[in-house]
């Protein structure tokens, strides 16, 4: 039975994590009385048995506790209409998150926990740690933000380790969290229409690793780089990592050699060359929080390093799909705004860029520092005028329309490039929705249109 046994907990949100939460906790014990603004998710959930009502009409004065889903408003732009009859009935309003951190802690507080939060690269750190700690044969349980709700991961028991990838919205419907290692990765600008202000934002993410035994901080932002200082004023325990500043103390990238400083001095603790599903310095700073976290909770280098070399690396990020001859083909659809596209666009000196869909404010002008390294640009959906607009005379491009033609065309264009190893990247820096349901079947479509290529050697997949 879990904590919740026997109380009553109210639960908006059934999209997919809310009602796995709803049913862990029913199956826990708990009442639990759930309502989602879409009768749809409601009616799956009767038909599940769970208890549903809603909570406009309900008497809140019995309920010990409200589980919001993320990204539900909690505050901004205004907190959501259950969020203020909770806090008019004193209710306390919490996320899937504190329900398994609480579990956790009642029943096996010594269950080794890293909480990964960041802007840009969770995800990746997420699958690469639980990876690592699999690869080295104990149990990892991993979920979250990624893969499965939390509340649906194996109970807690001393052995097993737990590797949780957290939004700022699970943070925020957290107050308990008190992971064994907690990784900061990168803060930057965004999200800020649910957050409101960057202080704001970053003040959520800080409070990750403040509750965290160690707090592992990427400090190669100014956000960041502060909060380290912060942490360590206060007398908490905190690793750096940069993946470019040698530091005197902490974990850093040298290349691809990963450097662990100690009152500057340095030794060479891995590396990532060779390792196609880490290429890219972003996945330096990634590899290194995962080495960091990996430590504090017991592994050993020769473990670490041998689940870097395994890590098969996510789908549609930075994912190497096929091969051929010179021509290395990779679906990128994750990046779904120009920032998200820097990163793959720096990983490649001569490339060959399938780009365009729904664009974002600010196009592709902050790109412009990569112009030189496009042999060629193929355009397709709505960002198509406005991405050739800001393409110019710098980069040949087409307007190829569709993704298939798109793939088509520059296949064939680098396959007659003579200068070296040549990559046909989809790269979009655009949301998908125009052509595509989303970015998963954008970058399945990409790998389709690959796959269909005459003597493709196919990666993966
Ligand atoms: P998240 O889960 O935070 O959205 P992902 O691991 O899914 O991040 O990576 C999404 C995209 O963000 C990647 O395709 C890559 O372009 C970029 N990215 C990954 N790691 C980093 C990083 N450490 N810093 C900056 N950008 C990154």
């Amino acid at each position: 039975a879990t904590s919740f046994a026997g109380r009553k907990v109210a639960l908006f949100g059934l999209g997919g994590s809310g009602l796995a939460t709803a049913r862990a906790l029913a199956e826990g014990g708990a009442e639990v009385l759930a309502w989602d603004d879409n009768p749809e998710s409601v009616a799956r959930a009767e038909a599940e048995g769970i208890a549903t009502a809603d909570l406009r009409g309900v008497d809140w004065s019995g309920f010990a506790s409200f589980v919001l889903s993320p990204g539900v408003p909690l505050t901004h732009p205004k907190p959501h209409w259950t969020v203020e009859l909770a806090r008019a009935a004193g209710v306390e309003v919490i996320g899937d998150v504190e329900l398994f951190v609480r579990e956790r802690n009642r029943r096996a507080p010594g269950a080794p926990f890293i909480a990964i939060t960041g802007t840009n690269g969770k995800s990746t750190t997420t699958a690469l740690t639980a990876h690592i700690i699999k690869a080295s044969g104990r149990d990892a349980q991993m979920g979250g933000n990624i893969g499965r709700a939390v509340m649906t991961l194996d109970e807690p028991s001393p052995d097993r380790f737990y590797v949780v990838e957290c939004s700022s919205y699970q943070i925020d419907l957290a107050p308990s969290i008190n992971p064994t290692a907690g990784v900061l990765l990168n803060l930057t600008p965004d999200h800020l229409d649910r957050h409101g202000t960057m202080q704001h934002y970053a003040d959520i993410k800080e409070r990750l690793v403040a509750g965290s035994d160690t707090a592992v901080v990427g400090v190669d932002d100014s956000y960041c780089a502060q909060i380290a200082d912060r942490l360590e004023q206060a007398g908490r325990q905190v690793v750096r990592i940069s993946k470019r500043l040698p530091l005197t103390d902490g974990y850093f990238a040298d290349g691809t050699d990963l450097m662990e400083a100690v009152h500057g001095r340095y030794e060479r603790v891995g590396f990532l060359e060779g390792i196609g599903s880490l290429r890219g310095q972003h996945n330096a700073q990634n590899a290194l929080a995962a080495v960091a976290a990996c430590l504090k909770v017991g592994l050993d280098l020769g473990e670490i390093q041998s689940g870097l070399e395994s890590f098969p690396g996510l789908a549609h990020r930075m994912e190497q799909v096929g091969k051929k001859g010179r021509v290395l083909f990779v679906n990128d659809s994750k990046a779904t705004n120009a920032d998200a596209a820097a990163p793959a666009l720096s990983s490649f000196p001569r490339i060959y860029w399938i780009a365009g869909g729904l664009p974002k404010e600010g196009g592709i002008t902050s790109l412009r520092g990569f112009f030189p390294r496009i042999a060629k640009a193929y355009l397709i959906g709505e960002a198509a005028p406005a991405f050739s607009a800001t393409l110019g005379d710098a980069v040949p491009y087409e307007i190829s329309g569709t993704l298939a033609a798109a793939v088509e065309h520059a296949a064939a264009d680098a396959a007659r490039d003579d200068g070296g190893e040549a990559v046909v990247l989809l790269s979009p820096a655009c949301a998908s929705f125009d052509q595509f349901r989303n970015f998963e079947v954008r970058g399945e479509a990409f790998r389709q249109a690959v796959n269909a290529i005459e003597g493709i050697e196919a990666i993966g997949g």
